[in-house]
């Protein structure tokens, strides 16, 4: 906590927290002509005026803990504003707990991507979205979930808020609009249903979610009441360019910046982004907890969301290119890419919420560990590592890795077997790819 807010027995808890609200001019051209500008344009200079930085083109990165005030006077006003006495929050910037320049400037790039009212970064994707469920999930209430969810998520709903009361139901990612209903409803005779919360496709089955389905029945069983619980999404996997939530009813998107938003397997972050009350509330608990990315890794950040675009977008042609040549291979049993939907219902979620399949898929080897070790162990372009979403093409084993510790019960219903690569595919030639991984599967049989 800042030094300057003491705790008093006057202060409440909105004093202690801060619901700072970027109040910084934003000097921006968003449309010209009437034309509304495209993400690609924003993502030069959105948010940033070079005129406060002795006009350097790029922001610098702002390493200062605090920040200074121009008169005691103004220092009160900012406090009254991120504590809440008088509304619209704060018109400066405080301390760099709270926020700082490199972060607000990347919140506000972030946001363009989906349309949302406001952006927030955290320090990992995991951060983001710890902050999120402490910020609005309370004792005794039910978090209704799509399954599977990447497994740190579930750890955290399941192990930890299980501890602090908190309970729990899930359905499966690819459930219909009468099956989710009626988890939603059994969940309401549990408890207050907090959020419903979802991961699009699922890690690592890729089974997509029907979030509009999931929009229409909370709209429908929560008709009339006070609390409408709020759907959030993690959006890691597709987004922000192949899948925007928010555009299909979902109030609130959650990410790990480390993959395709980072981009280049170099930094860690999170984000959430959606609408303003929501983000107020987790802002509040990021500013106590701590939890907002550091001014370097924003910095970064920055870079990456300039080529955001250009790389998501050569990945995904890569990836439908090797795809379309892996799954003629004599040693591959099959592959679980969205650009091949498994059945007519995931093809309508796809056509209805996707611009894209993505660049991360499931490749099954005839065989098992040793086929697929023997897979691994011979590639020489695509690097052996988990993580996806980079310049870089990685692969790994999620059976003897990430997953390693999951239930051999559990393994069998997500169809984890040791026959599974987890492929991320990159910005590199797709032809030089297709060699790689043609002389890999000679190492096969
Ligand atoms: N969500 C998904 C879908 C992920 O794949 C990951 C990490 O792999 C996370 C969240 C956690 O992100 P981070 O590692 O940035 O904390």
């Amino acid at each position: 906590m800042a030094d300057e807010i003491a705790k008093t027995p006057e202060t409440n808890e909105a004093e202690l927290t801060g619901a700072t609200t970027r109040r910084r001019p934003k000097p921006d051209i968003m449309e010209i002509s009437g034309r509304k500008l495209k993400p690609a344009t924003l993502m030069m200079g959105h948010g940033y005026d070079p005129a406060l930085s002795e006009g350097s083109l790029k922001p610098p990165i702002f390493l200062t803990s605090t920040f200074a005030f121009e008169s005691a006077a103004a220092g009160k006003r900012h406090f009254e504003g991120v504590t809440g006495i008088r509304p619209g929050g704060s018109e400066g910037l405080i301390y760099s707990r709270f926020n700082g320049p490199n972060q607000e400037i990347a919140e506000d790039r972030l946001a363009v991507w989906e349309d949302a009212d406001d952006a927030l970064l955290f320090s990992s994707g995991m951060s983001a979205i710890a902050t999120t469920l402490l910020a609005l999930v309370q004792p005794g209430d039910v978090i209704v979930h799509s399954a599977p969810l990447y497994a740190a998520t579930e750890g955290l709903i399941g192990r930890i808020l299980g501890k602090f009361g908190v309970q729990w139901m899930d359905f499966p990612a690819g459930a219909t609009e009468e099956d989710i209903g009626a988890v939603v409803k059994a969940a309401q005779a549990k408890g207050r249903v907090a959020m419903i919360y979802l991961e699009s496709p699922a890690n690592p089955t890729n089974v997509l979610v029907d979030v509009e389905a999931v929009v229409a029945r909370r709209d429908f069983l929560f008709a009339g009441e006070a609390h409408q619980p709020p759907i959030v999404i993690d959006n890691t996997f597709l987004g922000p360019l192949w899948h925007k939530p928010l555009a299909h009813g979902a109030d609130l998107v959650v990410y790990s910046l480390t993959k395709y938003a980072g981009g280049h397997s170099d930094l860690v972050a999170g984000g959430a982004l959606g609408k303003q009350k929501l983000v107020d509330a987790i802002r509040m608990m990021r500013n106590t907890i701590g939890t907002i990315l550091d001014p370097h890794s924003a910095w970064m950040l920055l870079r990456s969301l300039e080529t955001l675009e250009l790389r998501m977008s050569r990945a995904g042609e890569n990836a439908a290119k090797v795809c379309a040549w892996l799954r003629d291979q004599p040693q591959v049993e099959k592959i679980v890419y969205l650009g091949f939907p498994s059945d007519a219902r995931q093809q309508d979620i796809y056509d209805r919420h996707c611009t894209g399949a993505g660049s991360t898929f499931s490749l099954y080897l005839k065989g098992g560990e040793a086929e697929s070790f023997a897979f691994l162990d011979a590639l020489k372009i695509a690097k052996l590592a988990v993580s996806l979403g980079g310049t870089e093409t990685l692969a790994s084993h999620p059976a003897a890795m990430t997953h390693l510790s999951v239930p051999a019960e559990r393994k069998k219903a997500l169809d984890i077997g040791d026959n599974m690569v987890r492929i991320s595919i990159g910005c590199e030639d797709a032809d030089d790819l297709i060699a790689d991984f043609a002389q890999a599967l000679q190492a096969v049989g």
